[in-house]
């Protein structure tokens, strides 16, 4: 199981050392549980240093699909895996609402990370019209194929993916349990197509989109969830602890 926590635009760097080391000091043993934490990009020397040692990862949120050069603003590969990244977000429904990042952009992003060796964790979802129009699941799988194209993947340990429905993040309502399983099921038949059966099985698929303490448990019961992409509640130490601890059992 993976637990990450996707801090958003929150937080400044005293915040952001406050935040990590209380985790880290209660963390416990990570043997049944691998945890990521993706702060903003000003604060990922300062809490890779506190996660250093603890066994926590660091990520990132995005990165850019270039090299390097004249990208005013952006942030490379290189540079992430230089203040210590091993993930890196891309494609988050966020970046794709306001940062207008499309399947291709996001195919290039997890192309150049995984040159770089960071493992992307691939976001997909659909939004509250497609689940109405039940276009859902061809939605999710047209993101699935076209982010993953060209995406050198020979270990399962390489990727993640996660699955979270637009109209269910940062609203406080969550998909139910067997929309989860349902989707879940659907994008592991698709690893396994894109990366053959030994390695597509093994790919961690998350969900993200309102995990608090009170549902992690019961999501993370569903077949084919292999832990969560947590937003809001990844901010306060004790629910992101509650949640990693619901990922342990
Ligand atoms: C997210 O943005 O990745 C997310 C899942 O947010 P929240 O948990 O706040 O819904």
């Amino acid at each position: 199981m993976l637990v990450v926590g996707n801090w958003k635009m929150n937080l400044d760097l005293a915040a952001a050392r406050q935040l990590s080391s209380a985790i880290a000091a209660s963390i416990g043993p990570l043997d049944t549980v691998d945890v990521g934490m993706c702060p903003p990009f000003v604060a990922l020397d300062a809490v890779f240093a506190v996660l250093h040692g603890t066994g926590i990862r660091l990520g990132a949120q995005n990165m850019h699909e270039e090299e390097g050069g004249a990208y005013t603003g952006e942030v490379s590969a290189s540079m992430l895996r230089a203040v210590g990244c091993h993930y890196v977000i891309l494609g988050h429904s966020e970046r794709r609402q306001y940062a207008g990042e499309t399947d291709q952009t996001v195919s290039k992003k997890a192309r150049k990370a995984r040159e770089h060796n960071l493992v992307p964790i691939v976001c997909v979802g659909e939004s509250l019209p497609q689940r109405e129009a039940g276009t859902h699941q061809a939605v999710v799988e047209k993101q699935v194929m076209e982010s993953l194209s060209g995406v050198d993947c020979t270990h399962a340990s390489e990727l993640v993916v996660a699955y979270e429905p637009v109209w269910a993040i940062g609203t406080g309502e969550t998909a139910s349990p067997q929309q989860v399983a349902d989707m879940h099921g659907h994008i592991r038949r698709l690893l396994e197509h894109l990366f053959g059966r030994a390695v597509g099985s093994g790919i961690p698929i998350l969900y993200g989109g309102s995990v608090k303490p009170s549902n992690a448990q019961e999501l993370f019961n569903q077949p084919n969830v292999d832990g969560g992409l947590i937003g809001g509640a990844s901010l306060r130490a004790e629910d992101f602890l509650s949640i990693v601890n619901a990922a342990r059992r």
